[in-house]
């Protein structure tokens, strides 16, 4: 996801981190759902849910006689098995059912929820920006249980078949393939759309509206449609013309693509774009948000760079956030730091090298800025929030400990070790040590101490490197690390300057002070530290 306006981030006094307890995450023990397949009827307005059915297909893990789905305030007229009546409880988020009889390990289940209403949340019913109305689903985190009874946590990953009959005017788009369009009792029309693979609850999609389908003439390695308001149809093409080529360098950069088709949506999001599976949804004001000028445009596609930048975040998520999920909340940088990063790649081949170092910088920057007023690791168990997840801890830094890792490995190791890890975790979940062994694999290097300072620890580097010239054809560099807690071990490159010349060497620091002598001819006219930015650092420098 991307964020659509920088947070107003409170500043907290932490006493101490221990005092603050571990966040609780839903854990998948009892029983997995499967499969939903989702019925549902919208009013003519579309302003409510006139009837729904949700089947959810369970797996028993544990035995149990209660299954416990998350469900909002949607009134349930009925829950069946096999259409039996089971009772069930339905409080504050809740939905308990009580089976007749205890379930064991390995039985399948699937039950039946009938319900109807105005959902508060995750499934967005307000008019688009031409006054038509639209039902608009947005998830993240946890809000699909607003409209959907399911376990709502992003590692209980399900396939769903969606029935949403509409008033027959209304154009209809969720996720995976649309398998038929059936015109129903008078004036309506019901849409089928299958996911065939597991997604996370958060990326469960369906978008109903007066949508302009625009498709666009050049081939992607997927079929590719526009949905925009009818006002936009003829912004669309060029609006979205980044979308076919971010899909096919991804596709060839990591693995191919993940679903059946994909989507760019202009509609109700309240972030910036919304990476549901195979249907993205941007902002409404997509579009029209750059308008003001001064605006950096994309060389290559006459976009707004912003607009380029949040179109390639939202597609590089299908492969790492959709189709390979972050296993708990606290691996969630595996999703925004790799949309981040993924986004900066494209930029760095579409845009070319100084768009990306323009790109990293910015980061970088947003880093430093975060840490001031939070320091935690990016591996956060803590954070309660999770929209307070959304910082830039688990997107910019993120991408810069991807950045770093490529930068010490090798381009041939890292992106070797990144389509293994694709591989292994497609269509299901990942952890950061997943993530970590499969970069080892590639590289045969211990990342041990590395993944332990970047992301399990917080902070970055703050280097001051004292060089002083004595006279004795050598050269002594005392580089200092100021951060607070642990020393970071990364080589630090340094770029040594003279009168004749440059000359390149790597500190490889032991301690927070760390000293080298460097046999050298002549004075140094100036010394840098890490000039081709491959460490997330803050440096100063200086010499007699
Ligand atoms: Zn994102």
């Amino acid at each position: 996801m991307n964020i659509l306006r920088p947070r107003v981030i409170l500043l907290l006094l932490f006493l101490s981190l221990t005092a603050l307890a571990a966040r609780t995450e839903r854990l998948i023990d009892k029983w997995q759902p499967q499969h939903y397949l989702v019925n549902i009827t919208l009013n003519d307005q579309l302003t409510e849910i006139s009837s729904a059915s949700a089947r959810i297909y369970v797996r028993i893990l544990k035995p149990t006689r209660v299954i416990d789905l998350d469900f909002g305030e949607l009134t349930i007229d009925r829950v069946t098995l096999n259409s039996k009546p089971l009772e069930f409880t339905h409080k504050d988020g809740l939905l308990l059912v009580t089976l007749s009889e205890d379930a064991k390990p390995g039985d399948e289940v699937s039950l039946t929820v009938d319900y109807h209403g105005k959902p508060k949340d995750g499934l967005i019913l307000t008019k688009d920006k031409d006054g038509n109305p639209s039902a608009v689903g947005d998830n993240w985190p946890n809000r699909v249980h607003h409209w959907i009874p399911t376990l709502d946590h992003p590692a209980a990953k399900a396939t769903i078949t969606f029935n949403v009959t509409a008033p027959a005017g209304q154009e209809v788009v969720a996720n995976g393939r649309l398998d038929h369009v059936e015109t129903t009792a008078s004036g309506y029309r019901t849409w089928t759309y299958s996911e065939s693979v597991p997604i996370p609850p958060y990326c469960m999609i369906i978008a109903v509206g007066q949508f302009a389908k625009v498709e666009p003439v050049e081939r992607a390695v997927t079929p590719l449609s526009y949905y925009v308001p009818l006002s936009e149809r003829d912004l669309a093409l060029k609006g979205f013309s980044p979308g076919g080529p971010v899909v096919d360098y991804f596709a060839n950069t990591v693995a191919p693509y993940p679903y059946e088709k994909l989507a760019l949506i202009v509609g109700a999001t309240r972030f910036g774009g919304m990476e549901n599976s195979s249907a993205i949804v941007f902002t409404s004001n997509l579009f029209t948000r750059a308008a003001a000028p001064p605006i950096d445009m994309s060389k290559k596609f006459g976009v707004p760079s912003n607009n380029l930048n949040v179109i390639a975040h939202e597609i590089a998520h299908q492969w790492f956030g959709d189709s390979v999920t972050e296993s708990t909340w606290s691996d969630l940088w595996l999703s925004e730091g790799f949309a981040t990063y993924f986004a900066a790649l494209f930029v760095q081949r579409s845009e070319g090298e100084d768009a990306f170092r323009v790109s990293m910088n910015n980061a970088s920057l947003a880093v430093f800025a975060y840490e001031k007023k939070k320091l935690v690791p990016i591996f956060d168990r803590d954070t309660e929030n999770l929209m307070d997840l959304l910082n830039a801890n688990n997107y910019q830094k993120g991408a810069w400990v991807l950045h770093m890792l490529r930068s010490q490995l090798g381009d041939e190791a890292f992106f070797r070790g990144i389509r293994d890890y694709y591989t292994t975790h497609k269509n299901s979940t990942a952890s950061s040590e997943d993530l970590r062994s499969a970069l080892e694999k590639a590289s045969g290097k211990n990342l041990r101490a590395f993944f332990a300072r970047w992301v399990y620890d917080s902070g970055h580097p703050q280097y001051e490197l004292a060089w002083y010239w004595l006279g004795k054809r050598e050269v002594r560099l005392v580089l200092t690390q100021r951060q607070p807690g642990n020393i970071f071990v990364d080589p630090v490159p340094v770029t040594i300057s003279t009168a004749t010349g440059k000359r390149e060497i790597v500190l490889k620091p032991t301690g927070k002070l760390f000293i080298e002598r460097v046999p050298l001819r002549q004075k140094p006219t100036s010394i840098e530290v890490d000039s081709r930015n491959v460490l997330l650092d803050e440096t100063t420098v200086k010499g007699n």
